[in-house]
């Protein structure tokens, strides 16, 4: 699928320092690694609230890691999903009367004019689950194979149910025991209590079609491909088994992350799916969680809307770390707003106190798992200075507008 336009991003002189993160299945910060190519999957929207501040929050932070990335020399291949077809996206076009596929085409169009707008470089594969039935059916095929997968014989439907068996590791990913993976699941979309699994935990890969659903062919019957597997099925196929980073929001560590994970393995029969898990924290509205469910959430769309600068809205969202649970409120967006009218008011005067000092500082806060309010206090103290003292060095304005925009994404050019 289509992503969207990408971001020009400066070259910064010198190569960044190497990027360590908080590993959230290990529950251990430690450097990551990648070759010449990094490899990361972030897991995409289901195409409807779109685009609302917890996304936001999360496609910034990996943002970042791309970022980084790029400035310490890799190459990077970063994929992202859609899940354009699922039970949320259905009963949402069922409530609103409305045909599902034109809901999920305009919800993917308003995000990517969102992450355009937030200048969010692209995921160089975008793909929609719609797109990519095939590799999960042929994915399928070889969990039934290897007895990793069975069909559910009991009721109606034969749905394919994955064995949580399947793999000695099951739960490292969320470290969970088995009570509060049961309840969970039972609040995230799965289905402990149906009827005819091995396990209550086992989780549907392949849902056979239901009345007024949609559904294709494939060897089990028609049906639809279940949630996990197809983030399993698309990573696989894109950047292969053992990549460097499985990126998402904390509210997809479990059940999701972890099936994913079982999944993809219980196909290669060893190893480890990512080499490091790394999740965002939730992101609340004046205190209160922001969810669909209490009708409080914040839309980029319309924040941009009512004149907001992107690049303000970023820099609230950098204010807090990106895995701490955290509150959007008014305030946080007006310091955002000073703070980013100091920094460009400062870029722009013809000379100021040299930066090479500043720049390196953001640098190795932000390769320090995404250090931003270190960062941020970094560039502070610069424009701070430049603008109290001025200065007589005539490139730092430009250097600190370059490592602000190639490291933050935040544009000082107004
Ligand atoms: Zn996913």
């Amino acid at each position: 699928m289509r992503s969207w336009s990408s971001p020009v991003v400066p070259k910064l002189e010198g190569t960044g320092p190497r990027l360590r993160l908080w590993d959230s299945a290990d529950r251990v910060l430690r450097p990551i690694t990648p070759g010449r190519k990094a490899g990361m999957y972030v897991c995409g929207i289901t195409p409807y609230d779109a685009t609302h501040l917890g996304h936001a929050a999360t496609y910034l932070a990996f943002d970042l890691v791309h970022r980084l990335w790029l400035d310490a020399g890799h190459e990077v291949e970063y994929t992202q999903n859609i899940t354009d077809v699922d039970d949320p996206l259905l009963e949402r076009a069922e409530r609103d009367q409305r045909d599902w596929q034109g809901l999920a085409a305009e919800q993917i169009e308003l995000f990517r004019t969102d992450m355009a707008a937030l200048r969010v470089v692209p995921p160089h594969d975008y793909v929609g689950v719609t797109e990519s039935v095939d590799l999960v059916v042929a994915m399928i095929e070889k969990l039934v194979a290897n007895q990793s997968a069975y069909v559910v014989t009991e009721g109606e439907y034969p749905d394919v149910y994955h064995r949580i068996t399947a793999t000695e590791d099951f739960g490292y990913v969320s470290g969970y025991d088995r009570d509060e993976m049961v309840r969970i699941f039972r609040e995230r979309g799965g289905d402990p209590d149906r009827a005819g699994k091995a396990d209550p935990l086992d989780a549907l890969l392949w849902r056979a079609a239901r009345p007024g659903e949609p559904s294709w062919p494939s060897p089990f019957g028609p049906g639809r491909p279940g949630w996990h597997i197809e983030c399993s099925a698309i990573a696989l196929d894109r950047i292969g088994f053992g990549f460097d980073v499985q990126g998402g929001g904390a509210d997809l560590v479990f059940p999701h992350h972890e099936f994913s994970a079982a999944h993809a393995q219980a196909q290669i029969g060893h190893g480890r799916f990512a080499r490091n898990y790394v999740h965002a924290g939730m992101i609340g509205l004046d205190g209160e969680k922001m969810s669909k469910s209490r009708g409080n959430l914040v839309f980029v769309s319309k924040l941009r809307a009512a004149g907001v600068d992107p690049s303000a809205i970023r820099l609230a969202l950098f204010a807090g770390h990106y895995r701490a649970d955290r509150s959007w409120d008014q305030g946080l967006l007006e310091e955002a707003q000073a703070r980013l009218a100091r920094w460009r008011q400062a870029a722009s005067l013809a000379s100021g106190p040299a930066a090479h000092d500043a720049a390196a500082r953001l640098r190795e806060h932000l390769a320090n798992d995404l250090d931003t309010p270190k960062g941020l206090a970094a560039v502070d103290s610069w424009a701070v200075e430049a603008l109290a003292h001025g200065g007589s060095d005539r490139a730092a304005p430009g250097l600190v507008a370059t490592a602000v925009d190639a490291l933050l994404g935040v544009s000082l050019v107004p």
